[in-house]
């Protein structure tokens, strides 16, 4: 039986993994409680109770602009409990699978980032995550590295249930319109972790697999989170969700919508490898949207 080993159950993403995974094998989920990520050395011997075939991190610090002024302790979370995850995974000759994010670039480059693409965080948050990328590359255990971007999903706050929420609340919305990404649901981001794998099982489970190196992972096509606002309104309003008294959604340039941490401009990125390498299929961001606006009307009510 393969043994699983999930950490951040409670996140967008864990939260998703936690379902898909099953049936892969025996998942261990911790949370918090069970797993501090601020205490980095205390996660050893979690890791080596579990005899795990397979460590899956879905923890990350990812307050992207409190990170500006706590970037140590974003720091630890997201680089220093790394590099004893991949030391554990290493020990064990376990696969260590962790995410990463478009924040790892500067936005400056005029098409979608390739893997290959050199590295470039304006905000301390990518810098933490960038450096949680090195470690695990650094210590050379076998991983699996899957960079997303503007991740949202059903439940929890993000950018779709705060949009909705605003647009219940108030006559006119202001959102950013010059930075342009690829929204992404945790629940593709889960799935298709799932999907790559139960295609490279054999070779996780017999050791055999050299490391597989790191992939881009997010919804095909690309937009601005503005467009992605309007798309949610229009197909809120399609699925009659209570948001359907927004007057106004106005495009602004970030400038007008300073905040601590900046981010790029360009975050998309190009995940042809990932597609070609696994044979995975990749939706694009609005039937994905369309997906999870459909199971929250299922989920809350129609009004
Ligand atoms: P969430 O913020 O939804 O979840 C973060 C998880 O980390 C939660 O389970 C949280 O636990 C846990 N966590 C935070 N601090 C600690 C700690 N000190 N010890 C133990 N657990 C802790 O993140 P997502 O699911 O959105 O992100 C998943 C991955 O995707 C991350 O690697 C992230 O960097 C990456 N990513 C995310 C993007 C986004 O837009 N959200 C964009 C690009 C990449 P608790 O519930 O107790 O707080």
């Amino acid at each position: 039986m393969t043994r699983i080993l999930l950490f951040g159950r409670t996140g967008q993403v864990g939260w998703e993994l936690n379902r898909s995974l099953q049936p892969l094998g025996e998942v261990i989920a911790l949370s918090r409680d069970k797993a501090d990520f601020s205490h980095p050395e205390s996660l050893r011997g979690i890791v080596r109770e579990s005899r795990a075939d397979i460590i899956v991190n879905a923890v990350a610090y990812t307050a992207v602009d409190r990170a500006e002024r706590d970037e140590a302790l974003a720091h630890l979370i997201n680089a220093d409990a790394l590099a004893v995850l991949a030391e554990e995974a290493k020990r064990l000759n376990a696969l260590l699978v962790h995410y990463s994010t478009d924040y790892v670039f500067d936005g400056a480059k005029r098409e979608p980032y390739v893997e290959e693409d050199n590295p470039n965080p304006i905000n301390a948050y990518g810098r933490t995550k960038l450096a949680g990328e090195m470690n695990i590359q650094a210590i050379g255990c076998r991983h699996l590295i899957l960079r997303t971007s503007w991740v949202y999903s059903a439940r929890g706050e993000n950018f779709v249930s705060t949009i909705l929420r605003l647009a219940r609340e108030r006559d006119e919305l202001r959102v950013v319109a010059d930075q342009f990404g690829a929204p992404t649901p945790a629940r593709l981001i889960a799935d298709v972790t799932s999907a790559i794998l139960s295609k490279i099982r054999h070779e996780v489970v017999s050791r055999t697999e050299q490391p597989i190196g790191l992939y881009h992972l997010t919804s095909l096509n690309h937009t601005s989170w503005h467009g992605f606002a309007q798309a949610m309104l229009d197909t809120a309003q399609g699925l009659l969700l209570k948001a359907t008294n927004v007057a106004k959604l106005t495009p602004i340039p970030s400038e007008q919508y300073p905040r601590p941490a900046p981010r790029p401009k360009n975050s998309r990125l190009n995940c042809n490898a990932i597609r070609s390498r696994f044979g995975i299929h990749l939706p694009d961001w609005e039937s994905s949207l369309r997906l999870c606006l459909a199971e929250m009307a299922e989920r809350d009510g129609v009004c």
